[in-house]
């Protein structure tokens, strides 16, 4: 099956927003084995979008569309798509009646143009939307298969991902299950990562291997296809476990995870507390850590301490240590998680103080940055990093490289 994504949208069109639903959709398709070989952008423009479509049916048998499903005069996706195959729109109860409890829930006004939206094609297969109000579809013509889907990502993600890769799978005449697993890695290059281990990429066809690297991590994308659930997942655990012997000492996680998930699973299940002391980090790696669901308890507080002043007068960082070391110092890094962990009464404090950029700092170049790391019972100890990146890219990067090695820390403490 080759497929063809077309995103209807003017706004595309002039740069208002960036086609998300072409990259989500690809990646969804490569997992289901059907080859993506064309991505089209067209505007709200019925007599386009019908050339468009012309095009697409010559080269491709499965035609994704996203967008146009709305209430609006310029949504008319389905409209074209009806008069192009000379079908009906007819009402799909079901989803009028979702639509109308939409309206109830969130206390608003039903239009009559919203009434529209419950329009689909007849004899399509209509697919939910939980998100939002357009049903998505699928029309098989006997010649191409055609899937409507709603344009806002956070309505067409999770349709597609309930409704419409299963109804795909079962299209696809095979009974191969397709599996796949990401691997996480953090503290290795994607080039090194990739050289350490490219024989076995290129020694595998079953499961595909396919690393993707972005923000200083790496990620392996492990997919196999099987007729045999059980045989999809042994196939992945074979590959996994050769992977592993190279490049595990890298590895942090699977799927979804992420640096700051894995370490509030491990204090939690350490009965600990945590406290930071952010200068260049300015309360990142509290928010991300706040931003994970039942970090609550975990973390006591912590202190934005960007000034001298604060470092000093707040967090006690000793005169001599800034006036021989500086505040860019392995020292500086020890006192304020020392200090921090001290001031807040937790078992752990962690310490960001470094050059962002883009200017340097003590004369010390951009990029050097030094984590210090408290744990109760423990000496104090700062690592030292030397980030290349962008203002914003550093302090993200320094973010995770201290979730890295407080993991690690921990785990040693683990090991002892
Ligand atoms: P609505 O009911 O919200 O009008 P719709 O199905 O009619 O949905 P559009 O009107 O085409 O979809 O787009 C609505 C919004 O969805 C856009 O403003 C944009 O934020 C988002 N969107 C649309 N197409 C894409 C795309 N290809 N990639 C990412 N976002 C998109
Ligand atoms: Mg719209």
């Amino acid at each position: 099956m080759n497929a063809e994504i077309i995103a209807v949208g003017s706004e595309l069109l002039l740069g208002q927003i960036v086609n998300t639903n072409a990259r989500f959709l690809s990646r969804q398709l490569a997992e289901l084995g059907i080859n993506v070989f064309y991505h089209t952008v067209v505007g709200d423009n019925s007599e386009r979008l019908k050339s468009v479509l012309k095009i697409a049916e010559e080269r491709s048998n499965l035609i994704i569309l996203t967008g146009g499903l709305g209430p609006t005069k310029d949504d008319l996706t389905k409209e074209t798509i009806a008069r192009h195959l000379g079908k009906e729109l007819v009402m799909d109860e079901h989803a009028l009646e979702s639509i109308k409890l939409y309206f109830k829930r969130t206390k608003r006004e039903m239009t009559e143009n919203n009434k529209k939206q419950a329009l689909v094609l007849e004899d399509a297969q209509v697919l939910p939307n939980e998100h939002g109000m357009a049903p998505g579809m699928i029309t098989d013509s006997g010649k191409h298969v055609y899937m409507l889907l709603p344009g806002p990502p956070k309505e067409m993600e999770p349709m597609f991902l309930k409704h419409a890769f299963p109804a795909l799978q079962s299209k696809l005449e095979t009974d191969d299950v397709i599996t796949s697993r990401v691997l996480r890695f953090f503290g290795i290059g994607e080039a090194m990562l990739e050289t350490e281990i490219e024989d076995i990429i290129d020694a595998q066809s079953n499961p595909t291997i396919a690393p993707l690297a972005s923000d200083g991590e790496v990620t392996l994308r492990l997919t196999a296809k099987h007729n045999q659930a059980a045989t999809a997942i042994m196939l992945i655990d074979e590959a996994e476990a050769q992977i592993m012997e190279r490049v595990g000492k890298f590895f942090y996680g699977y799927d979804d995870t992420s640096l700051m998930y894995e370490l509030t699973k491990l204090i939690k299940e350490k009965k600990m507390t945590i406290s930071a002391a952010e200068s260049l980090t300015g309360g990142m790696f509290e928010q991300e850590l706040t931003s994970i669901p039942g970090a609550g308890g975990l973390l006591k507080g912590g202190v934005v301490c960007y000034t001298n002043e604060v470092k000093a007068e707040v967090l006690k960082v000793s005169q001599e240590t800034i006036e021989k070391d500086g505040v860019v110092s392995a020292r500086c890094a020890e006192e304020l998680a020392e200090n921090v962990a001290a001031l807040t009464n937790a078992d752990i404090g962690i310490s960001f103080t470094g050059v962002a950029g883009p200017e340097e700092l003590e004369g010390k170049p951009v990029g050097t940055v030094y984590i210090g790391i408290w744990i109760k019972g423990r000496p104090v100890h700062a690592e030292k990093l030397h980030l290349g990146g962008s203002r914003t890219a550093n302090r993200v990067r320094t973010v995770k490289y201290g979730c890295h090695f407080l993991i690690k820390a921990l785990k040693e403490d683990q090991s002892a």
